[in-house]
């Protein structure tokens, strides 16, 4: 047998994060100024502009749905309809991403649905070494 080392899966983006032994979480930045939570770091903050204030921050796992529309065309090889979503994190933090497990009819979409991150395989796409994706989506919270 080939060596099956067992790496895990990468993150699809830069901003989830797998950590050695624990959960997967998506990673915003926090300023220690003003309390703004954004995706990405950056050199200001962006919403008081105070510099070098901005620290990693471990966003929340539940969240409202703030805005989504649904994609009826998409390229090659993606299944569609697929709804394509805004969502404010508890804590702070706007993400966007899919939300899945939901009909894509805008009458069985609510604005403001609560919805929790799940972490899954990013739709069987892997790298050019065979390394899968792991990646995130929304869902309506039970
Ligand atoms: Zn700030």
């Amino acid at each position: 047998m080939a060596d099956d080392a067992a790496t895990g899966p990468l993150p699809a983006v830069d901003f989830l994060k797998i950590p050695e032994d624990g959960e997967p979480y998506l990673e915003g930045y926090k300023c220690g100024d003003c309390s703004a939570v954004v995706l990405g770091d950056r050199p200001a903050c962006p919403k008081c502009a105070a510099r070098g204030a901005l620290e990693p921050f471990k966003l929340s796992n539940q969240g409202k749905l703030y805005a989504y529309s649904i994609v009826h065309r998409s390229f090659p090889g993606i299944d569609v309809p697929y709804v394509s979503a805004i969502v404010d994190l508890d804590g702070g933090g706007t993400v966007k991403g899919n939300l899945i497990d939901v009909e894509p009819d805008p009458e069985k979409i609510p604005f403001d649905l609560p919805v929790e991150v799940v972490y899954a395989d990013a739709l069987g796409r892997k790298d050019r070494d065979g390394n899968s994706y792991l990646s995130y989506f929304f869902r309506p919270r039970a």
